[in-house]
């Protein structure tokens, strides 16, 4: 019975430490984001919106890597690892987005709150395009 408390604390302990320890790191990596002039992006393309309210409309898709959340149903578990190798120049995804013919980009992840979206949307906003952003709202 001991030991099984034991066992219970230090695996409380151990996810509290791994998890502040992972944090601690991200906070330190915060900066190389430029203040929203990077940011890390797994993939971006154009297509139709297949669920919610603008269901069957197009828009620009990106998806942004990293998610501190983990939930057990999610289906894109492959982008929860943050990946600095990814960071791309904010700048070309406003471009891209520009040159395709919907007025709308859809920003997805991961957890694409954990970054910087103020030079995104505020540029996509001066370009008439509107930004929905997919998040987990944590
Ligand atoms: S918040 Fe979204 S991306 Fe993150 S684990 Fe949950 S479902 Fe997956």
């Amino acid at each position: 019975m001991i030991f099984t408390k034991l066992s219970f604390f230090l695996f409380i302990g151990i996810f509290i430490f791994t998890d502040d320890y992972y944090y601690v790191q991200f906070m330190n990596q915060s900066d190389i984001f430029e203040n929203g002039h990077k940011l890390p992006l797994l993939e971006q393309f154009y297509s139709i919106q297949g669920e919610g309210f603008h269901a069957g409309k197009a828009a620009y898709f990106i998806q942004l890597g990293g998610c501190d959340i983990g939930c057990n149903w999610c289906d894109t578990k492959f982008s929860w690892n943050f990946n600095t190798n990814h960071l791309i120049c904010t700048e070309e995804i406003i471009n891209n987005a520009l040159l395709c013919p919907a007025k709308s980009l859809v920003v997805t992840g991961g957890e694409p709150l954990m970054y910087p979206l103020d030079y995104l949307t505020s540029e996509l906003k001066k370009n008439n395009i509107k930004a929905y952003l997919e998040t987990s709202g944590t």
